[in-house]
């Protein structure tokens, strides 16, 4: 502990300066939604919309959601005998976000080996350390296959409706396509980041060059593909990308080789460490991938990342140092000296240490001193998404690439041609928009649906003062009705498949109880999901919702998102704790909390 070298309260005051000149009082007001005259932006530039007759027919399970939570559940079911399984996307293939994001460099932030779903089952090696975009949205295609899940999918369709039927235990699912069909069981897995936002910038309607998110990246505009061809038609074009974060991370080396001038607007810079990617070599693996590996592993990154038995790293990553350097450093104090205060202040220190680490890499690699300056990130490294990159900071030294600060306050307008900042018009053919995805939102929106359950009762008022289930995967008043995502379960950010195939391997046991027993229905109790509720308000909560942290959307924009957030946390004992009690929950066979009828 205590290392005189790291000025802290210097660096805290400079962290709750930089905070503060960009705290907007508009907070989630300030993004536009992407309706009326910016409905285009959600259109599907990969693949054309076939025409098809309405489904009336029944199902026995249908998912919301063609993405790893969708394949994962589907995949448990069909291995427990559950095979009529309906995935419902409003993409054109399986991937979710995967299927969207094709931007050139889109690559996962997580190892392959751990991020990778039902690697194992499929018999997939990934073939680099973090596998690039192609070849994940290949592996959704691959476990589609696999497990026979195309014939049944209904692609390019999104939900409009989902009601409860009592009296035949059914939901009915309607659909902007017109389908009208029942499920038994229906499962909600629509992610969290799918519907991407503007940048609320005064003038962004009045620009009259080319523009495009990166979710629905326009390559017959810029030529290349997916797997990073150069971007051949981008010669001769002035380029502005909007946006720092992960999505802006991985793109822009690959604009910086491509266009005459790119300039990239900041508003806030992320912290890149190092990526360290490298091919899997194929002979390794085969020694490693002894049946059940793919769990072995996940479990050992989560015990590195969350509370367990973390003697040994397989996964070795960005996420696993920050995790080691915190316990480190709380090892080092006596255990009559392990007050919370001591602890979080021993993990202060492990983070003001990786973010001087970070910020001396900025300096070793960006060749002019102001623009390195400005790339550095002055915040704890979990305030925000954390990168990983060994280009990004690297393209700043390319000459047709200019760093358009804002000092923390965005871009000021847009004019018909270009971008200003700070008074100053930088003329641009084309505007990128990497300006993330709506959270924070209400979820209705997002989905373009709400629950209808039991007495009519929507689950936006069974929410309104906050999330209420068990696990983070049933709702009183929702039978038959399961919820495949982090939060209230494990909440494991660092790795967020772990937290669905979990959840799937829980429903599909669910559901084949449910079938072998012959009932019709099942529901968590008003008291089990009350005891889950008051056992979630125990929770620490997790530091990167913290409103002194620099805003963004993992902090609703730093303002106070209000008491029904308190409820979005995790399993108060740890992640690593929650899928061991879950397993438990699981084998008991007894289910304990829901109610079979
Ligand atoms: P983000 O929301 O992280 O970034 C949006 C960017 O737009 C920010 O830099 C934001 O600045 C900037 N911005 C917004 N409004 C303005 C404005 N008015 N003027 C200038 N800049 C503005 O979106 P991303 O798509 O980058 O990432 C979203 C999430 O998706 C990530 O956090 C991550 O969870 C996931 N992701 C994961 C990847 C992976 O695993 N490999 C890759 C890419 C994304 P500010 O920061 O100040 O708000």
């Amino acid at each position: 502990m205590n290392r005189p070298d790291l000025d802290k309260e210097g660096l805290r005051r400079k962290y709750l300066e930089e905070r503060n000149k960009r705290l907007r009082p508009d907070g989630n007001q300030q993004y536009l939604e992407l309706k009326e005259g910016f409905a285009h932006y959600l259109d599907d530039p990969y693949l054309p919309v076939t025409p098809r007759e309405a489904k009336t027919d029944h199902v026995s399970f249908a998912f919301i959601g063609g993405g790893f939570a969708g394949l994962a559940t589907a995949a448990r079911l069909v291995e427990a005998g559950i095979t009529d399984v309906r995935i419902i996307d409003k993409g054109g293939d399986f991937g979710g976000t995967w299927y969207w994001n094709r931007y050139p460099g889109a690559q996962c932030d997580t190892a392959s080996m751990v991020y990778m779903p039902l690697l194992e089952e499929t018999g997939h090696m990934p073939t680099e350390k973090y596998a690039h975009a192609p070849e994940i949205l290949a592996h959704c295609q691959r476990i589609g296959r696999h497990y026979g899940l195309y014939d049944n999918a209904l692609l390019h369709t999104q939900v409009r409706a989902l009601s409860w039927d009592e009296t035949r235990s059914r939901w009915l699912i309607e659909t902007h396509r017109g389908d009208a069909f029942t499920a038994q069981h229906i499962g909600l897995g629509t992610g969290p980041l799918h519907v991407p936002k503007l940048p609320g910038i005064p003038g962004i309607e009045s620009f009259l060059g080319h523009a495009f998110h990166t979710s629905r990246w326009d390559y017959g505009y810029t030529g290349g593909d997916p797997s990073g061809a150069p971007l051949d038609k981008l010669a001769g074009k002035r380029v502005a990308i909007i946006g720092t974060g992960a999505t802006s991370v991985q793109c822009v080396p690959h604009l910086a080789r491509a266009c005459e001038a790119l300039y990239v607007f900041q508003r806030t810079p992320s912290s890149v460490d190092a990526r360290h990617n490298a091919p899997i070599d194929p002979e390794w693996f085969a020694g490693i991938a002894t049946p059940g590996w793919q769990q072995r592993w996940l479990e050992n990154f989560t015990a590195n990342q969350a509370g367990g038995n973390a003697e040994v790293d397989l996964v070795q990553d960005g996420w696993t140092d920050l995790a080691g350097r915190i316990r480190a450093q709380i090892s080092k104090l006596a255990p009559a000296e392990r007050s919370v205060p001591n602890m979080l202040a021993a993990y202060e220190e492990a983070d003001f240490e990786k973010m001087t680490e970070i910020r001396a890499r900025t300096d070793a690699i960006v060749q002019d001193r102001d623009t390195a300056d400005k790339l550095k990130a002055w915040y704890r490294q979990l305030c925000k998404r954390p990168c990983f990159h060994d280009a990004y900071l690297q393209a700043f030294n390319h000459p047709a690439v200019h760093l358009v600060d804002t000092e923390g306050r965005g871009v000021e307008r847009i004019t018909a041609t270009g971008v200003v900042v700070a008074g100053r018009t930088f003329p641009v053919d084309c505007i990128i928009y990497a300006s993330g995805f709506e959270v924070g939102t209400p979820l209705q929106r997002r989905a373009g649906f709400d629950l209808i359950g039991q007495g009519g009762r929507r689950l936006s008022e069974h929410w309104a003062q906050g999330m209420r289930s068990q696990h983070g995967i049933h709702v009183h008043g929702f039978p038959n009705a399961f919820f495949v995502q982090p939060t209230q379960g494990a909440n494991l950010i660092s790795n967020v498949p772990h937290n669905l195939t979990e959840a799937a391997t829980t429903i599909a046991t669910v559901v084949a109880h449910a079938r072998d027993k012959g009932f019709a229905a099942v529901e968590v109790t008003e008291a089990a999901e009350n005891a889950w509720v008051e056992l979630l308000r125990s929770s620490p909560g997790r530091m990167t919702s913290s409103p002194d942290c620099t805003p963004g959307y993992y902090n609703n924009e730093g303002q106070d998102p209000g008491p029904a957030a308190r409820l979005n946390v995790g399993y108060p004992a740890g992640a690593t704790a929650y899928f061991k009690y879950l397993a438990e929950w699981r084998r008991s066979g007894r289910f304990d909390g829901l109610a079979f009828r």
